[in-house]
């Protein structure tokens, strides 16, 4: 760690909100850090999402029977004022998943769908793996909606709810920060070598992340 950063002062901030993902023992925010918020399995509600510049939504949102509560929750999330939304399905997405023209719905709102691709954001890149797939490409930010296996994945009566394969790419590539849902019980951050594993399943989740050198980077507040 540079001088520079070993400087910085830790701050009290609510433990839930505002993980520093990498590597670093308390939080520092630098006036170009991008700010994650993630969350999922809202299954028709709207639960109260922070601000923030990316939305990564990881599926089991859309749950309703037909296409006028699909097209309001669609008006729900493109009202929400971050400047990028992102978004993979769920297994509970059905609604979304029966229209031919899934992802412009998605897009007269604003929101990118990421299925099996990646999109780039301000140097950071994103990779969303949809429903099922386990092939994953590098990337910084990874989203899906299952979780890997053993990780954050116990759902009720404590079932694994998590994939193997995707645990197998995941430790081969290493993300900076793998998002997921899927698994309600097991909402919840944790990190293992590299990687910083959020489950955010009912719990929309706020972090930042470094999107250059910490060393050259002015701090913004603290
Ligand atoms: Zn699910």
């Amino acid at each position: 760690m540079s001088a520079t950063a070993s400087a910085i002062a830790c701050v009290g901030v609510p433990a839930s909100y505002y993980f520093v993902p990498f590597g670093h023992a308390c939080r520092h925010i630098y006036t170009d850090d991008m700010n994650l918020v993630m969350f999922s399995d809202s299954h028709g509600a709207r639960p109260t999402i922070p601000e923030g510049d990316v939305l990564c939504v990881a599926g089991d949102v859309f749950c309703g029977d037909d296409l006028q509560s699909l097209r309001s929750d669609l008006r729900w999330l493109g009202s929400l004022p971050h400047k990028r939304k992102l978004f993979v399905q769920g297994n509970h997405d059905l609604v979304l998943k029966m229209q031919s023209n899934a992802e412009e719905l998605l897009a007269e709102q604003g929101i990118t769908l990421l299925n099996n691709n990646s999109i780039d954001v301000d140097g950071v890149r994103f990779y969303g793996v949809s429903y099922g797939a386990t092939d994953i490409q590098p990337c910084d930010v990874l989203m899906s909606h299952v979780p890997p296996a053993g990780v954050l994945d116990k759902g009720l009566y404590g079932k694994a709810l998590g994939c193997p394969r995707l645990l197998t790419a995941v430790q081969r590539l290493k993300p900076r920060v793998h998002l997921f849902g899927h698994a309600h019980e097991s909402a919840g951050h944790t990190k293992i070598d590299e990687t910083d594993f959020y489950n955010c399943a009912e719990r929309p989740t706020s972090v930042h992340i470094y999107t250059g050198s910490v060393a050259e980077r002015p701090i913004a507040s603290d």
